[in-house]
């Protein structure tokens, strides 16, 4: 197929943006795969897609160049992901409007969404020089053991369309200076954003000068695509994110072939209001971890329990807060929440709304908007629902701003009903009691990976192990030394004596 325009103004912009950028035309208006825009739901461009054949061969690609950048020294590694990481400095603004364009996220979560891409890039330099491995005491004379890291093979990432490129960016920075390669399948609903950043990898390669072809190769389409890594035993590690129903049909192929995963799966955070919180911090915090992105982070806050002295204050100021909240157009400055990703998760919204009204929750907010302006596109005002318990919906994660509130009267009970769901990413407590919240962080506390005091569950900074428990599939990313999931550990003894003394006092004497 020939090169060719789009109509619509968005669609030009997005063209303008992936040509100031570097991808050439043909690789971002012609292949199989339409990208779509949910500012407007209109055609953006299109991009290649492969199927299982060219995924393979792609696998292969990055195997061969794994086995020269295995020996490569971490910290010449690190020096390419240092040029990736100015290489998104340089492109940041173009790639956070075509996070906007592609996800719909407002104009500051786009630049977010690439500064964490940054940061990720800092905080892997440094680790390059820092994969340290041990010395370990050994019960045998004249001999030294010691632990080391190695590099793993090819990494298989999978990604979700809420974080199009960030989730990436944590995955193969750190990868990448562990010392392995990387085949990336992005979500099929953000391609052009994968495209872009391929891009500028490349433009760092280049810079770098001698890394192996094939070291971080994007592979576009659905599903069948993102099958093709788990089934490849050359593929060692599968960092998955995205729902608890994906991981749940992959996560049995993967254990098949004892291949090691990293889960980054759904969320349905909770968040505690006590007594003594300051409600001026908990409404901002509460407003922005359930509304911001849409209601489409992982760690976005669905269930709020209040306790009862404080419950009709804060529910107020949260009604007024859901009501006020501006929803429109995400290139527009006074905008705070943005577009649904498509119709079906705008009839999730709903279906879960009327479950809820069933339930015997009262709504506030719910309701399509801009469907006058944008008729293609799904634009839903933040859910506000009180309950009168915590129902079977309100233990599902639906991708969509709606927050679930609910009473509590003792914070034993708050603390069940917060750990009573099948996911465990995010959690907050709000209180000044010192006791509470040390309660909360404690090993009866909160169940989920992140647990939080007076900051709301959703987002996280790069320098900590992000993830969660439970549904929300166990893996550890980013910071801490989330790197050792990259690497494989080897335990070396090594005999330095004339002896030949056998572990536990075994006597073999030929
Ligand atoms: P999704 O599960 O529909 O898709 C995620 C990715 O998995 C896509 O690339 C998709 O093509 C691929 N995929 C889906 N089924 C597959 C299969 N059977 N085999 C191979 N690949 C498959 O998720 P989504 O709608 O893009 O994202 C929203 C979900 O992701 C939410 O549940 C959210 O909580 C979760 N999420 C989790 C994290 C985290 O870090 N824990 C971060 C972002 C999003």
């Amino acid at each position: 197929m020939a090169a060719q325009t789009l109509a619509g103004d968005i669609a030009r912009d997005t063209q303008d943006i992936l040509a100031r950028l570097g991808v050439a035309p043909n690789r971002r208006l012609d292949g199989a795969l339409e990208a779509r825009s949910p500012i407007t739901g209109e055609a953006i461009g299109r991009v290649d897609a492969g199927g299982a054949a060219s995924t393979k061969a792609a696998i292969a690609c990055a195997d061969a160049a794994f086995l020269v950048w295995r020996n490569v020294p971490a910290p010449r590694r690190g020096e390419l992901v240092r040029l990736f990481g100015e290489e998104l400095r340089r492109a940041k603004s173009e790639l956070a409007a075509l996070v906007t364009i592609e996800a719909g996220k407002i104009r500051s979560e786009g630049l977010g969404e690439v500064q964490e891409m940054i940061d990720i890039c800092d905080f892997a330099v440094g680790l390059s020089r820092q994969l340290y491995g041990l010395t370990l005491a050994t019960e045998r004379p004249g001999h030294r053991m010691m632990e080391t890291w190695h590099p793993l093979g090819v990494a298989g990432v999978i990604t979700s369309f809420n974080f199009p490129v960030a989730v990436w960016a944590w995955n193969a920075a750190i990868a990448l200076v562990c010392g392995n390669s990387l085949v990336w399948k992005p979500s099929e609903k953000t391609p052009l954003t994968a495209l872009a950043t391929e891009t500028l990898f490349e433009r760092a390669v280049a810079r770098f000068g001698s890394a192996p072809d094939g070291l971080s190769i994007v592979v576009q389409g659905g599903r069948e695509v993102g099958g093709a890594l788990v089934e490849d035993p050359r593929v060692r590690l599968v960092s998955a994110t995205g729902s608890t129903a994906m991981g749940r049909a992959i996560a049995p192929r993967l254990a098949q072939r004892f291949a090691r995963t990293i889960f980054e799966l759904g969320g349905n955070n909770a968040a505690v209001v006590c007594p003594s919180a300051s409600l001026d911090l908990a409404v901002r915090a509460i407003a922005f971890a359930a509304m911001g992105t849409a209601g489409q982070r992982c760690t976005t806050l669905r269930r709020l329990f209040v306790h009862e002295t404080v419950y009709d204050d804060l529910m107020a100021r949260l009604r007024a807060a859901f009501t006020a909240v501006s929803v429109g157009d995400p290139r527009e400055d006074a905008t705070l929440v943005g577009p649904l990703i498509d119709e079906d998760a705008y009839g999730a919204m709903r279906r879960a709304l009327d479950d809820a009204r069933m339930a015997g929750g009262v709504v506030v907010g719910g309701e399509r908007a801009l469907a006058d302006r944008f008729p293609a596109a799904f634009y839903a005002r933040p859910a506000l629902v009180a309950m009168p318990e915590q129902t079977a919906i309100v233990k599902q994660e639906t991708f969509a701003p709606i927050l679930y509130v609910m009473k509590y009267r003792d914070f034993d009970e708050a603390m069940r009903l917060q750990n009573e769901v099948a996911h465990g990413l995010s959690s907050s407590i709000f209180t000044n009691d010192m006791r509470e919240a040390e309660r909360f962080l404690s090993a009866e506390g909160s169940d989920c990976g992140i647990a939080n005091v007076n900051i709301g569950p959703s987002g996280a900074e790069i320098g900590g192990a992000f993830g969660g428990e439970k549904d929300s599939g166990g893996g550890r990313e980013a910071g801490s030394d989330s790197w050792k999931a990259y690497m494989r550990r080897a335990t070396n003894t090594i005999n330095y004596s004339e002896e030949l003394p056998l572990a536990q006092g075994v006597a073999f004497d030929v």
